[in-house]
């Protein structure tokens, strides 16, 4: 059994849908499907939910309206027979009827995730009666019957794997089911999501969760390129990852993958796969525990980081000292991504500020503390990176990168450099071109 995922370009038109269908019919292996919403459809959504929360009644209804017309047509366009359109159109109205029902609800997390998963549940519908109408027998399975993942920092694997394999076992004859990425229920059994871009970690939960032989996830580019290629030009695909490169990648911002779509399969030798809809036979990248070469693979960059500089007068490394920080960010939920120290002062990073005030307040009692937001961690990646030519040649043009911090040998698999966001995109076409252009004749690998 194979795990399929589709991105929400790959599903964001009729033509593109045709795309998918041409691949899932490649070959007869039993496979399992899981679709984001159409591109732009979640965004419509969380839209949804802020006319919800101002109960502005004029918006939602304008709103639900278009969601509902723009399923209508594509129904319209993918299918011919006029009893069939009606039958899924009328499903569709259902779904956005209860869309219009829940939106006159007080606003509750639960009610949040409930709107901005719908657009899945959409999509699935539609794909799902559109491939049966054509021949291609599928099976549509609710993933809220069985991704209880609980935790969804550290899904209960087991329970969603014996809720799937239950429901899988009533479908033994069939081949293909489709389901929705993103939704997933938490530990009260709320509705929730597995965060924006969540469909990616959907897939690997459920692969992780029935033993499947691989993940496939098929977006809009030929797999995971070594920098950003929405801000770097020439860049290029990479063949293979280890599950440490990529998953350092996903956290880091490679947004083609969702931060947490690796942990799911570390350890079970479950492929993730990267391949592109719309070049099916691009080699697209394998990400596996196999090392195929060692040393720089990739950059990517991470937005709204918070760099925080404590100081203190007393002796900072006195024992007992750094606990002391570390426990107030502890109590507040913060984690810490990059950390450098000295004598007398030490600098770290946080992503999330929800808990900054209380913090800076805490640690202002016996601290100097100053904060400096909008900086982004550039993070260069690669099996043993630290002991690779590349890595030397790094310092050699660190003098034209405004570096606010860096951090070298936390791992053998990272270098991160934290700069002012607004000299992040010069700073990755920089690295970019001092690190890769000439890397085939200077890159040694110890
Ligand atoms: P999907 O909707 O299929 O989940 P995403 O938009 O989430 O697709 O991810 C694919 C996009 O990620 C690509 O179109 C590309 O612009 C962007 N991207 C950012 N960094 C990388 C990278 N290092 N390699 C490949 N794509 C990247
Ligand atoms: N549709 C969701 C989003 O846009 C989940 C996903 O596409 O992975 O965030
Ligand atoms: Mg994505």
């Amino acid at each position: 059994m194979k795990i399929l995922k589709f991105g929400g370009t790959s599903v964001g038109s009729v033509e593109n849908l045709h795309k998918v269908k041409d691949i899932l019919t490649s070959d007869s292996e039993q496979k399992i499907v899981v679709c984001s919403a159409m591109s732009g459809v979640t965004n419509h959504l969380v839209k949804l939910v802020d006319s919800v929360r101002f109960a502005d009644t004029e918006s939602i209804t304008r709103n639900i309206h278009a969601l509902e017309q723009k399923h209508h047509d594509v129904i319209d366009a993918l299918l011919t027979d006029p009893e069939l359109k009606n039958t899924l159109k009328d499903g569709v109205s259902a779904i956005t009827t209860n869309l219009f029902d829940i939106s006159t609800q007080p606003y509750s997390e639960e009610l949040y995730a409930k709107i901005v998963t719908s657009g899945e549940t959409l999509l699935t519908y539609i794909f799902s009666g559109f491939l049966n109408a054509i021949g291609v027998t599928n099976v549509l399975l609710d993933a809220k019957e069985f991704m209880h993942v609980g935790n969804t920092d550290t899904p209960n694997i087991t329970a969603v794997g014996e809720r799937l394999q239950r429901i899988l076992s009533e479908h033994s004859a069939t081949n293909i089911f489709i389901t929705q990425g993103f939704v997933c229920l938490d530990t009260l059994g709320n509705i929730s999501t597995l965060k924006r871009g969540g469909s990616d970690y959907a897939a690997t939960i459920i692969g992780a969760a029935i033993g499947a032989s691989e993940v496939q996830i098929w977006t809009d580019i030929d797999g995971l390129h070594n920098n950003d290629p929405r801000h770097v030009d020439e860049t290029h695909p990479i063949a293979h990852l280890t599950y440490n490169e990529a998953a350092e990648l996903a956290y880091f911002g490679a947004k083609i993958l969702h931060p947490q779509t690796v942990s799911p399969v570390v350890g079970k030798d479950i492929p993730v796969l990267l391949k592109n809809t719309f070049e099916p036979s691009a080699p697209g990248t394998v990400i596996s525990d196999r090392t195929h070469e060692k040393g720089l693979k990739a950059i990517s960059a991470k937005d709204a980081i918070t760099a925080i500089k404590i100081k203190s007068n007393r002796m900072l490394m006195a024992h007992g000292y750094l606990r002391s920080i570390f426990e107030i960010f502890d109590t507040y939920q913060t984690s810490i991504d990059m950390i450098t120290t000295s004598e007398i002062a030490i600098s770290l990073t946080i992503d999330d500020t929800s808990n900054l005030d209380k913090i800076v307040e805490e640690i202002g009692q016996y601290a100097e503390i100053t904060v400096e937001q909008e900086h982004s961690i550039i993070c260069i990646v690669g099996e043993s990176i630290i002991n690779d030519k590349a890595s030397y040649k790094l310092f050699e043009v660190l003098n034209h990168i405004p570096v606010r911090m860096i951090s070298y040998g936390g791992s053998n698999n990272n270098i991160s450099i934290l700069v002012p966001t607004k000299d992040k995109i010069a700073t990755l076409q920089f690295l970019n071109d001092q690190l890769f252009k000439s890397q085939k004749d200077t890159v040694q690998v110890s």
